[in-house]
């Protein structure tokens, strides 16, 4: 197939685009380098620097390409950010994604695959007796953020899409993927943050006492996912995570044997509105798409280490 990769020079779109090469797929990426890099994008792709909001640029790039399906996954994703400017992110992960989906519409796309998200849809996860967690898709969303609002909205466009035209979707709704690549200068990639900052033996910080919990999943996992939703014939909002909790300190602790980081974190007070836990019941992925992660987190933090390693001997 032809699939376009919309933020495909970005951290997970880029190994979105990878998978999707190595499976035999054509790969066209469409990105305005906002936060992604062009060196991302795998060789054998095509590449087309547009912006999401530009309508017109977008069509001419289904004009030109005749995509035929697609996996969206540019957006604007600080959720402290989208509280300052609701407007713009609005304008990118709402509007941006309906021209997305419009274009899919008269194209005729087989299946239109949304980069969604767990944390910021479900919002807030209560105690540890389970009153809530895990989260399954029918558990109620609650976004606490204009991210996850946008999110949780495109997702209700994406249905609305389906049950009056037919257009197919899968959104899937991912946890804190982690892995190669990503941003160590974003917001919540605490992966990546403490990593170059262990690296460079620079200090760390942990909010509040680094008992909160994520489901931590390696980005290969979550292009996979991307993959499996992509030829499948599944429709429907699917949970993509480990289901495995993690707490930060845990974290914390394996990065700095993986690194031989010796300082302790400085525990700093925790933002407000930071959810306690969060984590994934992917049972429904498992079984209409067949996928499962499988990479540790132990392995996957391995590869992750190694790589932002290399990238500091390369300058
Ligand atoms: P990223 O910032 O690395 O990737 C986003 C990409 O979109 C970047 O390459 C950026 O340049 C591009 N982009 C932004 N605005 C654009 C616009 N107006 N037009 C064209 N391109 C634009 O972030 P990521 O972590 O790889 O996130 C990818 C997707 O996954 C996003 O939709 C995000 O909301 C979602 N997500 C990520 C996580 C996570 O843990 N990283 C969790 C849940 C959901």
């Amino acid at each position: 197939m032809k699939i376009l990769v919309t933020g495909g020079a970005g951290f997970i779109g880029s190994h979105v685009a990878d998978a999707l090469v190595a499976a035999g797929h054509q790969v066209v990426v469409v990105d305005n380098l906002h936060t992604g890099h062009r060196e991302n994008v795998p060789d054998a792709a095509t590449f087309h620097q547009v912006d999401i909001r530009d309508r017109e640029a977008l069509a001419r790039v289904f004009e030109q390409e005749q995509i035929q399906a697609i996996s969206h996954q540019a957006a604007l994703a600080n959720v402290r950010a989208s509280m300052e400017d609701p407007i713009t992110y609005a304008e990118v992960n709402v509007i941006g994604s309906l021209h997305l989906l419009e274009l899919a519409k008269a194209h005729g796309c087989h299946k239109f695959v949304f980069a969604s998200t767990g944390g910021a849809v479900y919002g807030e996860g209560y105690s540890e007796d389970g009153s809530r967690l895990p989260f399954t898709e029918e558990s109620w969303p609650h976004p606490k953020d204009n991210y996850g609002a946008n999110k949780l909205s495109f997702e209700y466009h994406l249905d609305l899409y389906y049950q009056n035209f037919g257009q197919k979707y899968v959104a899937l709704r991912y946890p804190n993927v982690y892995g190669p690549r990503q941003d160590s200068r974003g917001e919540a990639g605490v992966v990546a943050i403490f990593t170059a900052a262990m690296l460079r033996g620079e200090p760390t910080k942990i909010t509040g006492d680094g008992k909160q919990t994520r489901d931590f999943t390696y980005v290969e996992d979550i292009a996979r996912a991307n993959l499996l939703a992509l030829e499948s014939d599944a429709v429907g909002i699917y949970n993509v995570g480990t289901g495995v909790p993690t707490d930060i300190n845990t974290i914390h602790r394996i990065l700095a044997q993986l690194t031989g980081y010796t300082l302790e974190p400085e525990y700093v007070p925790q933002p407000v509105g930071e959810v306690r836990a969060t984590y994934l019941d992917s049972s429904k992925a498992r079984r209409d798409l067949g996928w499962e992660p499988q990479v540790s987190l132990e392995e996957g933090l391995r590869r992750t280490v190694e790589w932002f390693r290399a990238q500091l001997a390369q300058g």
